[in-house]
């Protein structure tokens, strides 16, 4: 197939061709641990890295292999490493750029439990994350210093309803030689592709849009093939001779994928996070009708969103795809084919009128995920944000009239029938 066929060609056909021992159509779930060697020589250059071949299950899978080049193909990157989890796939990414005492700079929108993982666990290794607002870009350059190894944006970022202005972001990062690391699993390539804006690594939890159907958790990081890791001694990993593979240079042998190779031959070899190949095989059927689901997923969000702002007992709505909203330009450069599926909206009556609307739902799932085939909804003050204070709640975009919608491919008219009567009940 040729390398410049379309995205949905891509999402079909990219990395796969018939099963060569026995014309399965399908890539097969290759459910094994480990990969016999034609002999000793062989197995010596596999754990050399000078024969690219498999060794063992944790640090590859034919399987895994595939969904890994499907994702580098939709993302425009030079390679993947595929993982348990999104959470997963921003650690190893972390791990292979930073060194105890290192610091990254973060945008304050995250996904909270992006949040966790910088704010309490990264603290064990001696990383630092320091947080700057999407709102003010200059502050992105300010944090920065001479031990700051990346800075870490989502595409869309949450709660919902921010788009983030990656080229300038990305300018920021190169102007001081480091990467620029993009969360796109929001987003997905389908509406945009962060690479193709100066991104230098992508990062998805497959487990939402890509794998799209709520049934299995993964992750995976891409490569974006362009940052030259050798111009400055920062990125040790990549870029020292390796005395567990006989003095390689990582960023000599392996070139424009010298970052998924160090995650994988260094943190996911000694971490090990490996998704299952059967995960793998899901979220690879998933991915073929990823861009018919993400149309879908942002025409009904669309009408959603539309539909609420003009609702009496609804009090505000953020979502970009609307044209007084303050990233419709943004949503409109980065993202013309939709503004996504997740956005937030408040409802009029505060906490209790909240708790009425989520039990009302009917076709609305109420629960902590996004990017499922079904609408899903929470209230994040009387669940995942139930602990803070209310002062905390307000900051975390999570005030007591905040609903969180991630709006599903069903037929729009239900989906609106179903709120028209959850609304009536709060
Ligand atoms: C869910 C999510 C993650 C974490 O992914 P898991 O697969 O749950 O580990 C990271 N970033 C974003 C934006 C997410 O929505």
């Amino acid at each position: 197939m040729s390398k410049k066929a379309n995205f949905e060609t891509l999402a079909v056909h990219a990395g796969a061709s018939p099963d060569p021992a026995t014309g399965a159509r399908i890539t097969p779930i290759y459910q094994t641990t480990a990969y016999v060697f034609k002999d000793v020589d062989q197995a010596a250059n596999r754990f050399a890295l000078t024969d690219a071949g498999n060794i063992y299950g944790r640090i590859t899978n034919p399987t895994q292999a595939v969904l890994e080049e499907r994702i580098a193909a939709l993302e425009g990157g030079s390679a993947a490493l595929a993982t348990a989890s999104g959470h997963a796939a921003e650690f190893l990414t972390f791990h292979t750029l930073m060194e105890a005492g290192d610091n990254f700079i973060a945008a304050r929108q995250l996904y909270g439990g992006s949040i966790n993982q910088f704010v309490q666990s990264f603290k064990s290794f001696d990383w630092h994350v320091r947080f700057a607002d999407v709102n003010n870009l200059p502050l992105f350059e300010k944090a920065i210093d001479s031990r700051t190894k990346a800075i870490f944006i989502e595409s869309f970022a949450n709660p919902g309803g921010i788009i983030v202005d990656i080229e300038a972001i990305a300018k920021i990062a190169h102007t001081h030689h480091i990467p620029l690391i993009v969360d796109n699993t929001m987003a997905t390539p389908y509406l945009i592709r962060p690479i193709e804006y100066g991104a230098d690594i992508v990062v998805h939890s497959l487990t939402k849009f890509l794998g799209g159907h709520g049934n299995s958790m993964g992750g995976i990081i891409v490569d974006g093939g362009q940052f030259d890791w050798k111009k400055n001694n920062k990125y040790k990993k990549i870029t020292e001779p390796r005395s567990d593979y006989g003095d390689l240079v990582i960023a000599d042998a392996a070139d424009s994928s010298a970052f998924a190779i160090a995650a994988r031959v260094l943190g996911m070899r000694d971490f090990g996070p490996t998704i299952s190949p059967f995960n793998a095989f899901l979220i690879l059927s998933g991915i073929e009708t990823l861009p018919l689901r993400m149309q879908r997923h942002c025409d009904n969000a669309n009408a959603v969103a539309h539909y609420l702002v003009n609702h009496e007992k609804v009090s505000w709505v953020s979502y970009a795809g609307l044209l007084d909203n303050k990233y419709h330009n943004l949503q409109k450069k980065y993202a013309p084919k939709g503004a996504g599926s997740v956005f937030t909206f408040g409802i009029k009556g505060g906490y209790d009128a909240a708790v009425r609307f989520v039990s009302s739902l009917k076709l609305f799932s109420l629960l902590a995920n996004i990017g499922d085939t079904r609408s899903l909804v929470i209230h994040p003050a009387s669940t995942t944000h139930r602990q803070l204070s209310d002062e905390q709640k307000i900051a975390a975009g999570a005030g007591s009239d905040v609903i969180r919608l991630s709006i599903g491919i069903e037929n729009v008219d239900d989906i609106i029938t179903d709120l028209e009567q959850a609304l009536a009940q709060s």
